[in-house]
């Protein structure tokens, strides 16, 4: 990027050179594009919270708008009732006991966290481990940082979570943070707590910072609460957990997560934070404070919707004869890609023939080729209709005609 300022170009600097390409705003080009040609396109391709936010929530920053502490600006790092929330709920969900003047920092989102954790601890040629395939902003915070990634494929396998014994002991010693995220954005697979005690004796084999981010902490299937990586015995030692309120409160557009876990990370990223901003808008911090606080029946109910459409999803996948697994948390879904495609030429082909936008596998890194990611973002009826129209396209075998060419009997 470059500006002319008089006789003069500007260059931007290099470290806004390096930063990744936006793999999804092209695809979100393309599903604008369909549409503007009148079709009625189907997204399943992004991640943005369909549902609105609890009416209490909202009534809570109506009435907070108002009051004239507000206006002024908020202190450095947030208001202390907002971080006792914080440790309340942690306490009352996991069991998980915080100090919330040491160990919670308030955040823009949990994006702006993972962002800036890079900053606070990766020199230019620090290397950091990163999922593959992954959230793209981890990517970014780290080029920011002057970073160099090292990816951890994750795989089907070994249920999409990363295999330490496979990462080579030099590059593990040179690391000086790494990110693991479950339920995780793309596959949808979840952790249990053998795999995050071996994150925390790896971690604390090669000193290496634990970023978990939890974004997806709210949402689980089957009744069960994803387990968080702060309730593994160590882990505040090792890392922080990055979590958000818009996914659980359905509270994207209100910026609003926080951090949690070694206080003397947590003080780096208030540091940094207090040159970057003075916190949030105090109604924010407030209606954030009565999300954590207040009734969480929002959070049971909107799992069940999520609930629904899942299986609403994964009936009309299996009539169509597209054979996948169900996550275990999280909104996504991850769909191998047909046989002869890319996950990228598939996208294409559904989006132009099918009017469904899904994301493919390979804007989340290399080992996300052959998928594609859907979200549960829509009601049961569009996720039906999206397969339905995918169906048509002939590209799967329908149970009952594979079992008709197979000769098998169709018994259900
Ligand atoms: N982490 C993951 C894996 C995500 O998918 C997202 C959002 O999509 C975030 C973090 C950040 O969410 P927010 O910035 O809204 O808190």
């Amino acid at each position: 990027m470059r500006a002319q300022i008089g006789s003069k170009v500007i260059e931007s600097a290099e470290r806004m050179q390096g930063l990744p390409a936006q793999f999804f705003a092209k695809l979100v080009a393309k599903a604008n594009a369909q549409a503007a040609k009148g079709r009625d396109v189907i997204n399943l391709g992004q991640g943005n919270p369909d549902q609105p936010t609890p009416p209490h929530i909202v009534a809570k920053l109506q009435e907070a708008a108002a009051n004239p502490l507000y206006h002024r600006y908020p202190p450095f790092s947030g208001y202390p009732f907002l971080k006792e929330a914080v440790a309340k709920r942690y306490l009352e969900d996991y069991g998980v006991d915080v100090d919330p003047a040491a160990e919670v920092a308030i955040l823009f989102g949990g994006k702006t966290g993972l962002i800036e954790i890079s900053q606070c601890l990766l020199n230019p040629g620090d290397y950091c481990l990163v999922p593959d395939p992954g959230y793209p902003d981890y990517w970014s915070g780290v080029s920011l940082a002057g970073g160099r990634m090292s990816f951890m494929p994750l795989l089907r396998h070994n249920g999409f979570l990363p295999d330490y014994k496979a990462i080579d002991p030099a590059i593990a010693e040179q690391a000086k943070l790494m990110f693991i995220n479950y339920p995780n954005n793309p596959t949808g697979a979840v952790a249990s707590s053998e795999f995050y005690e071996r994150t925390v004796e790896f971690a604390k084999e090669h000193g290496i910072v634990v970023a978990s981010d939890f974004a997806y902490g709210g949402i689980g299937y089957g009744g069960q609460r994803p387990v968080s990586f702060l309730q593994t015995p160590g882990a505040k030692e090792v890392g922080l957990e990055f979590y958000t309120l818009s996914k659980s409160y359905n509270m994207a557009g209100w910026r609003v997560g926080f951090a949690i876990g070694n206080p003397q990370i947590i003080a780096m990223i208030n540091l940094i934070q207090d040159h970057y901003y003075c916190s949030l808008f105090g109604g924010i911090q407030e209606a954030a404070a009565e999300a954590l606080n207040g009734p969480q029946d929002c959070v049971r109910e909107l799992n069940e919707l999520y609930e629904r459409r899942r299986e609403a999803l994964f009936q009309a996948l299996d009539e169509i004869g597209w054979k996948a697994a169900r996550p275990g948390g999280s909104f996504f879904c991850w769909l191998p890609v047909p046989e002869g495609y890319t996950s990228e030429q598939f996208a294409d082909l559904v989006l132009a023939e099918a009017d469904v936008v899904v994301a493919p596998g390979a804007g989340f890194g290399t080992h996300g080729e052959g998928y594609v990611r859907l979200g549960l973002l829509t009601s049961e009826a569009r996720l039906q209709e999206a397969v339905r129209r995918i169906g048509k396209l002939g590209l799967f075998t329908a149970p009952l005609v594979r079992d008709m060419l197979s000769g098998t009997e169709h018994t259900t």
